[in-house]
């Protein structure tokens, strides 16, 4: 008899440690399939905060793959038939997409949309599809059939079948302009925490740098292996823990690796890369769970200002050189 769950959790677990956050309001809304955490630091927000928020949802309504009249859902719709006019959002984040998909030789690929649906991730129904399903949907899962037309601003998906997924990637864009929002509002401090992607802005009152808590892979939401200290920067974990569901005793998590098909399977629990902004982080913590840590952390040294920090499946801990982390979890050594 088959057991199946569902276990989603809100995304990503990174716990933003400011010592004095506690004291400071912050406001929550369920977006983006996650719970999105924004706490501004200073006076005259409330207009700010509605204007994020505002912001938020209309990226979302571009971008999801679950409404029907998203730009997205209509270039899926028009898959093998015909461009389709998309807002400049939506190109520019396809646009950063395919700029990951090729560093990454594909690991990272916004045409996962059919592997996606075919395993039911993040529906109340997910499942293990047959070999022949696979096999049948893999062709469609192919970033270099996408076809961005820069003067008509359009997109074109050159199979039939074929469909985006940019949940890899459009958290990471949101959290940038909320963060843009907030800059030009004047305000100076801010942390935006969209289901795990952060991105911090300003220097704390103090103006010591920001900790944030690396979640514990292992652990309840809140618990965390360390701490990293970082700038004005984009921290994005992604893991195998985030999203899941079990059936017959295995775990499948929700990032595939589009050339077999399957969840990304290696020794790695998550990885988290920082980076100046949170999208680029995004794109590239999916990327590199996707290539393991041998490949993974050669993408992540062969660019200029990613650092990354690797958590193994036996409790190992990795830091790329430049990342100030400190381990305070006993249960993880470096
Ligand atoms: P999360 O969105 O939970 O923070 P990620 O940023 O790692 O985590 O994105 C995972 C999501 O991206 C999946 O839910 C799916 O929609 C999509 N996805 C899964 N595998 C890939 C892949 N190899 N390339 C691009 N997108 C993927
Ligand atoms: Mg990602």
């Amino acid at each position: 008899m088959l057991n199946r769950h569902v276990f989603r959790c809100c995304a990503v677990f990174v716990l933003a440690l400011t010592g004095c956050i506690r004291d400071e309001p912050s406001r929550a809304e369920f977006v983006l399939g996650t719970v999105c955490n924004i706490t501004l630091f200073d006076q005259a927000r409330a207009q700010v905060y509605r204007d994020v928020f505002a912001r938020i949802r209309e990226i979302e309504n571009h971008m999801s793959v679950n409404l029907p009249n998203s730009d997205i859902a209509r270039i899926n719709a028009a898959a093998g038939i015909t461009p389709v006019q998309v807002h400049d959002d939506v190109f520019y984040v396809i646009e950063r997409s395919l700029y990951f998909a090729g560093l990454s030789g594909g690991a990272l690929d916004p045409a996962v949309g059919p592997l996606v649906s075919l395993w039911g991730i993040g529906t109340d129904n997910p499942r293990v599809p047959s070999q022949t399903e696979i096999d049948s949907v893999l062709p469609l899962v192919n970033w270099q059939n996408i076809e961005l037309d820069y003067s008509a601003r359009s997109v074109f998906l050159k199979q039939p079948g074929m469909a985006l997924d940019l949940g890899a990637i459009a958290k990471g864009f949101a959290a940038d302009e909320a963060a843009a929002i907030i800059k030009k509002a004047g305000l100076k401090r801010a942390i935006i925490d969209l289901g795990g992607d952060i991105i911090t802005s300003g220097k704390k009152r103090d103006r010591s740098s920001w900790k944030v808590g690396i979640q514990d892979p292992l652990d309840n939401r809140g618990s965390y292996i360390g701490v990293v200290t970082v700038g004005e920067q984009g921290i994005v974990t992604s893991g195998v823990y985030e999203r899941y569901f079990e059936a017959e005793g295995e775990r499948y998590h929700h990032i595939f690796s589009p050339q077999r098909g399957f969840p990304a399977d290696n020794d790695l629990m998550s990885v988290t890369i920082i980076a100046d902004n949170a999208m680029d982080a995004d794109a590239l913590s999916t990327a590199v769970f996707v290539l393991g840590y041998e490949k993974g952390r050669a993408l992540v040294d062969s660019l200029d200002g990613f650092q990354a920090i690797f958590v193994f499946r036996d409790n190992n801990v990795r830091i790329t050189p430049g990342t100030d982390f400190v381990l305070t979890s006993e249960d993880y050594r470096f």
